[in-house]
């Protein structure tokens, strides 16, 4: 008997899982793959609480000090290289500007670079793009194909989680006293709750309660190079002119709406919602993305399997009009599902008073879901704010 067990295994799954660990609670964690290999796998790893909205930059805020403080315990891939945006025209320069000024009042450090000081510091980055950068020192990247198998390794291994892989949980019921959990198996486990963690699955659980919410599901295309040059190093997580366009913390900007109005109504950034960014991961290689294409979570099936090759081909095109990496030979090419709401945040819903879904954590769940999920585990078993 547990006091919890959480459904999935990917980050805001395992977040609430080590919420719980260091809570005291008895967890168990059930994945019904062999290791986690949804979006918690297949993103960037940049760890950006700059580019979210206020409430969810806290969250982001909190998760890296989680993160910061794991990886000084147990390697779980934290690199502490910090977050650019580089503006390519006077508009996004004027929005890096307002950011700052926004993040000062928040007493979140950033800094403004030069032109000059963005080619210095990264390399192949274009004259005739950069007009210069917002730099946010704190921030943290993570490698998105092993921090979730090392997080989930050290909660095994020091914290006692009990992880149940390759288990898909396919009923819950709540007897009154406890909720039983069945897996496709046959197993059966008993917790005095269950937090359902199930990313974009809506088959599986409940399917008449997310087909009839609001919830949406996104694809992404992804690209990952082949190792670049041992000599060439890009730190840290970069954002371009289209992500300053795009993310939710420059809604905050006053100028944002104004600049957003005097953008072609047609492009085919906005026909594939396309916007650039590069993470060098550990080997050398540079992951480049990516694309948004949409479908309601009963329809996630209208999305296909295919790679577009026309929406590849225009990221590459993008790409090597911002930065000149020594190599653009693609080795991996992928895409990542996840869900989020069109009108919240996230998509909370308490079937009773033992069972809890949370889900539709949308792009920023490896930035928001430590914090977010400290909080939500204080808030379901009323524990005391630290
Ligand atoms: C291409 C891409 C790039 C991104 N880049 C970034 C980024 O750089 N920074 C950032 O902050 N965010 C990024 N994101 C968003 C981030 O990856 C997601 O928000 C996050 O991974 C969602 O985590 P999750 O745990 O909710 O879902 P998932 O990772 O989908 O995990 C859900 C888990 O639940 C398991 N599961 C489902 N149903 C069951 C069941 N019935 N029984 C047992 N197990 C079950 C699944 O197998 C899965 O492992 C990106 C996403 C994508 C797709």
């Amino acid at each position: 008997m547990y006091d919890l067990i959480v459904v999935g295994g990917g980050v805001l799954g395992a977040f609430h899982a080590y919420h719980a660990l260091e809570a005291g609670l008895k967890v168990a964690l059930i994945e019904k793959d062999k290791a986690p290999q949804e979006a918690t796998t297949r993103n960037f790893g940049q760890v950006v609480p700059s580019g979210m909205d206020s409430k969810w930059q806290a969250y982001g805020r909190e998760s890296l000090k989680i993160y910061k403080e794991i990886q000084s315990r147990f390697d779980i891939s934290i690199r502490n290289n910090g977050s650019v945006y580089i503006a390519s025209n006077e508009e996004e320069m004027q929005l890096l500007e307002e950011l700052r000024v926004i993040n000062q009042a928040n007493d979140y450090s950033s800094e403004m670079m030069s032109k000059e000081a963005c080619l210095a510091k990264y390399p192949g980055l274009k004259a005739d793009y950069a007009k210069g950068g917002l730099f946010f020192p704190e921030e943290v990247t993570v490698e998105p194909r092993v921090m979730i198998h090392r997080l989930l390794e050290y909660l095994v291994a020091e914290k006692n989680l009990a992880y149940f892989p390759y288990k898909t949980v396919i009923a819950c019921e709540n007897t009154g006293n406890v909720v039983k959990i069945t897996t496709s198996g046959g197993d059966l486990l008993e917790a005095g709750k269950t937090i359902i963690c199930n990313g974009r699955d809506f088959k599986t659980l409940y399917p008449e309660i997310f087909a009839q919410s609001d919830l949406v599901v996104t694809k992404l295309q992804m690209l990952l190079t082949k190792p670049q040059p041992q000599s060439y190093i890009l730190p840290g997580s970069i954002l371009t002119g289209l992500s300053i366009r795009r993310y939710e913390a420059f809604y905050e900007c006053p100028s944002f709406a104004d600049i957003k109005s005097r953008e072609p109504k047609e492009s085919p950034e906005k026909k594939w919602g396309v916007h650039i960014l590069f993470k060098q991961a550990t080997d050398g290689s540079v992951i480049l993305g990516d694309s948004h294409e949409y479908a309601d979570a009963k329809n996630i099936d209208d999305l296909g399997y295919d790679l577009d090759m026309d929406i590849d081909q225009f990221m590459i095109l993008k790409a090597k009009q911002i930065i000149n990496l020594p190599t653009y030979e693609i080795a991996h090419r992928w895409f990542g599902i996840y869900s989020q709401c069109k009108t919240k945040d996230l998509f909370q819903h308490q079937v009773d008073d033992r069972i809890h879904i949370v889900t539709g954590i949308g792009g920023k769940g490896m930035t928001g879901s430590a914090g977010f999920s400290k909080e939500n585990i204080q808030q379901l078993f009323n524990l005391k704010n630290d």
